[in-house]
């Protein structure tokens, strides 16, 4: 890997990691999810660059959901919640990915501390030339151990340049992968379940993904499509809101006639039956043939 783009993501993961301090000192009983989305997305960009818009999910809910900007879909953080902050951060389109869990009253504390040991016992097998699958196994055997599921059908990922979701997958389990650890920059992210461990996709989309060469009619499909094109990387339906400031009406007929058109792709809302608590820990790390580095340490 060039020095070059090692001190980008390095820069990455310090802002990532002071994010991730503001995020904590933020997220106080009653807090609207929609202003806090909003103050630490303009944290990120007071040094770095946005990477996907901030996921808070709540409880059974695992990943992609963020406030969609309408305030009387705002939701206020209970005391009881369990709360998934997950953000990234780029320098140059080199993205450090990572997220915390908080719980107020830390009913959920014992959940909570099993995900920050899977993840670091994780970390520890994420060295160059070995095999993938024992990160996987690590993050299983741990949380098994803590009486909890991993959530099977959810893992880690590759890092690239404008790429969130890039080549190797690092499963939450063991998955019989015989692939093996090549110099990269990887995301490992266990998700422990009081559940069986199984996500599914949620109706509700919050955030979307520009698909290239389409176009519509509708004036305000256009006036969304123009915003969408300055994003490289996935966006909220909260920033088209705001940046746009169409009416409510006006923005759902645009939004429409845009995923009629398929100009955007989605990423639903991702989560576990109702009841089931779910925690997340998230680090980003660069696997160097003489090194690891974990980012934001
Ligand atoms: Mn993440
Ligand atoms: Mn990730």
């Amino acid at each position: 890997m060039d020095d070059k783009v090692i001190n980008d993501y390095i820069k990455a993961g310090k802002i990532w990691k002071e994010t991730i301090k503001f995020s904590r000192k933020k997220a106080i009983e009653g807090k609207s999810l929609l202003e806090l989305a909003n103050e630490i997305e303009t944290k990120i960009l007071e040094e770095g660059q946005i990477a996907f818009p901030v996921n808070l999910s709540i409880n059974e809910e695992a990943a992609h959901f963020t406030p969609n900007g309408k305030i009387e879909d705002d939701r206020f953080l209970k005391k009881e919640d369990v709360l998934k902050i997950d953000l990234g951060v780029h320098i140059n389109g080199y993205i450090c990915d990572g997220a915390i869990t908080i719980n107020l009253d830390n009913t959920h504390a014992k959940q909570i501390e099993a995900n920050d040991l899977a993840l670091e016992n994780a970390i520890t097998k994420a060295v160059f030339g070995k095999p993938i699958e024992v990160i996987g196994k690590e993050i299983e055997d741990t949380l098994k151990q803590k009486g909890f599921n991993p959530v099977y059908n959810l893992g880690g990922h590759g890092l690239a340049q404008n790429d969130i979701h890039s080549y190797p997958s690092i499963p939450n389990h063991a998955n019989g992968s015989t692939s093996l650890l090549e110099e990269c920059a990887i995301a490992i992210e266990p998700f422990a379940s009081t559940g069986k461990g199984y996500i599914s996709e949620s109706p509700q989309v919050e955030i979307f993904g520009l698909k290239e060469g389409k176009n519509v009619r509708n004036p305000y499909g256009r006036k969304l499509l123009f915003i969408a094109k300055n994003y490289s990387l996935p966006f909220a339906e909260r920033w088209l809101r705001r940046e746009s400031k169409l009416d409510d009406f006006s923005f759902i007929v645009g939004l429409r006639e845009l995923m009629k058109a398929g100009a955007f792709e989605t990423f639903p809302g991702l989560k576990e039956n109702k009841g089931t608590i779910i925690t997340q820990s998230e680090k980003s790390l660069l696997v160097l043939e003489n090194k690891t580095i974990v980012l934001g340490e």
